[in-house]
């Protein structure tokens, strides 16, 4: 089975359609971004991939389960929030350790996977650091490996790099892209930035007015005539 798999997915607000009869595979190992203009309805399909929001019509699969009615724990997926989420009191290792100490993973195996982490993250000798005394992109770095750290089959990111000047923004793309293909995970991201899409992904959908337009490699959807 696909990584995700969304069969003619609608969200309706009031009167409203948010999403509007989505239906898309994700293969595994890929990384998706959905493009779109503000309001499209980007944020909420990648939202009810992660089970945070409920379709009102359509299902919702990871790896073949659907996520509708699942509880967290058992939905194989992790957010990289647009604010990033962070408890901003907490070190870096203890906000990495946050998601594992949830499940009751083991003291030593908690210890060893934050220093791992770490490392994957470039925040190695940051442990101890106060998340509200590190910089934007280690924060940026600091969420994406509290979502990482637990392993799952599909890592959502809404909006990941918004909120970086864009210097930074232009290093956290290439660092997300060495990371997706050292993990060989499937990402899944949100973006209005048709740029951003083109440098991240293998696969762009192309979102207007809740409905998906286009589905395609950045090649064949923006292959020159
Ligand atoms: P995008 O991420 O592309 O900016 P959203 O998914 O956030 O788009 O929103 C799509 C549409 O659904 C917008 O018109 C938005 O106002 C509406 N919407 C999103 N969430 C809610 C909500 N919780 N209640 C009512 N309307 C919502
Ligand atoms: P608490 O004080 O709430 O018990 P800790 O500060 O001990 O939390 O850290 C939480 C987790 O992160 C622990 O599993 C710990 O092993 C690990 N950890 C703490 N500091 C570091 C660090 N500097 N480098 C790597 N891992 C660390």
């Amino acid at each position: 089975s696909p990584a995700v798999e969304l069969r003619a997915v609608s969200k309706i607000y009031g009167a409203s359609a948010a999403v509007r009869g989505v239906t898309m595979e994700i293969p595994r190992g890929s990384f998706v971004t959905i493009l779109g203009p503000s309001g499209c309805g980007k944020s909420t399909l990648l939202r009810m991939i992660s089970g945070f929001v409920t379709p009102s019509s359509g299902d919702v699969m990871i790896d073949g389960a659907s996520v509708i009615g699942a509880a967290p724990y058992e939905r194989d997926t992790a957010m990289v929030f647009q604010d990033y989420a962070l408890f901003p009191h907490r070190t870096v290792a203890q906000n990495l350790a946050f998601g594992l100490r949830m499940r009751n993973v083991a003291k030593a195996e908690i210890a060893q996977r934050v220093e791992a982490m770490l490392d994957l993250v470039n925040l190695r000798g940051f442990g101890d650091r106060r998340v509200s005394q590190i910089s934007g992109g280690q924060a940026q770095r600091v969420a994406l490996g509290r979502a990482l750290i637990v392993r799952p089959a599909v890592l959502l990111l809404d909006e990941p790099l918004g909120a970086l000047d864009l210097k930074l923004r232009k290093q956290m793309q290439a660092e997300l892209k060495t990371i997706h293909r050292d993990l060989g995970l499937t990402f899944v991201a949100v973006t209005h930035d048709q740029e951003e899409a083109l440098t991240l992904s293998d696969r762009i959908a192309v979102m207007n007015g809740g409905a998906l337009e286009q589905f395609d490699t950045p090649e064949n959807l923006y292959r020159r005539p």
